[in-house]
């Protein structure tokens, strides 16, 4: 009897929005050392405080919809508890917190430690309380669902049966936040939320932006979504010709749009919001970039009207002096980003995502050809993503090599 050979294995390579996507335009070969290589993951403040910061904003949903505890959260009672379960969470995997940025009671020297706000509350807590106390009594009650995970599969960008690892690739993210409202009627007609009698920020900004009501004007049907992102970072550069970070976090909205489109449950999705947190409490380093863009005309808070005071402040401030007082309202503006869904740029976005995976996967073909590492990936990122990178030292980008090494 002649035994059948076992067929070709089939795959579909499986495309993460964040995890690949975004950290590949990042810079092609840290995403290859990170994501595809043997070597521990890299964890630079940022990483490990997005990661912190959405940890404790799930968690804060959730103890919210059990206790209703009213806000402002106090630190130490309400947080503290919180932050701790997520930095043990966190450690589990190996993801240590930076000492100068968070003080770890799961560090066995800081066990017996009695915690204080002055001595113990340090940036990443300072964050998560605003996170929490700023957003969390708009934000929580329009929670449908949290954590969305969303999957579909694209056809694979120039498609060569001789050269290609499959004829799709898949495509997946997770939604921090799923929003389910009822908007036309509230919104349209009466100028009140669906939360009666209460002033929600959140629909205040969705309710002044134009672009939004045109929107839900043309759509029929009751209900409609929003999709929200936290993003662990300070609001990015607009127009910044050397940093696409705006406009791939647009990409990345329309992406999640498509791609909860194809669920059988979801209703019409109508805009996507993205919450920067760290603009609630700005670091020394993210205000000098502020204060870069305001100068260069790099960003899309208006310089003029309710925020001038604001922006004179951060205009005259000297970095070697105290980090300025910043209004809650400028602070709240800088931090909410409202992202209308439109099914042209919703094609658009997907078109420059294929391209990102043909670049991807021409890069793994090279390699798997025998191409060195170095040379199969590129090795191109702006200058802070270069300083925080654990791979500067070998990295071929001669750019990125300290001048310790130079022979005089
Ligand atoms: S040092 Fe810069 S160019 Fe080199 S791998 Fe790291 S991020 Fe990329």
């Amino acid at each position: 009897m002649k035994l059948s050979s076992r067929s070709k294995s089939y795959m579909i390579p499986e495309y993460s929005l964040t995890g690949d996507l975004l950290s590949f335009l990042t810079c092609n070969l840290q995403y290859r050392y990170q994501n595809k290589g043997t070597l521990p993951p890299s964890m630079p403040i940022q990483l490990w405080f997005g990661e912190f910061i959405h940890g404790v904003m799930e968690e804060a949903y959730l103890q919210w919809e059990l206790k209703k505890t009213p806000f402002p959260w106090d630190w130490k009672k309400d947080i503290r508890p919180i932050e701790n379960m997520i930095d043990a969470r966190l450690q589990v995997r190996g993801l240590y917190p930076p000492k100068e940025h968070f003080f770890s009671t799961n560090n066995p020297n800081n066990e017996n430690i009695d915690i204080n706000e002055r001595d113990h509350k340090k940036l990443a807590s300072a964050r998560a309380q605003s996170a929490i106390n700023y957003w969390g009594p708009h934000l929580f009650p329009l929670i449908d669902s949290a954590e969305v995970l969303i999957k579909g599969i694209r056809n694979m960008p120039n498609y060569d049966e001789n050269i290609s690892r499959s004829n799709y690739y898949g495509i997946n993210g997770v939604i921090d936040v799923l929003s389910s409202l009822k908007i036309d009627k509230t919104i349209n007609n009466t100028n009140q939320t669906t939360l009666d009698n209460y002033r929600n920020k959140i629909i205040e900004y969705l309710k002044n932006n134009e672009e939004f009501q045109k929107n839900i004007s043309q759509i029929d049907s009751d209900e409609y979504e929003v999709i929200i992102d936290y993003k662990g970072m300070r609001r990015p550069s607009n127009q910044r010709k050397d940093d696409e970070t705006w406009i791939r976090h647009k990409w990345q909205i329309l992406t999640y749009a498509w791609l909860r489109k194809q669920q059988a449950d979801a209703k019409p999705i109508v805009a996507g919001i993205i919450f920067y947190l760290n603009e609630l409490v700005p670091s020394k380093e993210d205000l000098i970039v502020i204060q870069q863009d305001i100068h260069d005309n790099l960003t899309d808070i208006p310089k003029e009207g309710e925020f001038k005071k604001d922006i004179e402040l951060i205009e005259n401030w000297d970095e070697d002096s105290k980090v300025p007082e910043l209004s809650s309202e400028f602070k709240t503006a800088r931090s909410i980003r409202i992202i209308n869904i439109d099914n042209n740029e919703i094609d658009n976005a997907l078109t420059e995502f294929d391209a990102v995976v043909n670049n991807i996967e021409s890069s793994l073909i090279k390699e798997i050809k025998g191409c060195k590492i170095q040379d199969a990936w590129e090795a191109k990122a702006d200058k802070r993503t270069c300083d925080a990178c654990d791979f500067k030292t070998f990295c071929k980008n001669k750019k990125n090599k300290t001048k310790e090494f130079t022979i005089p």
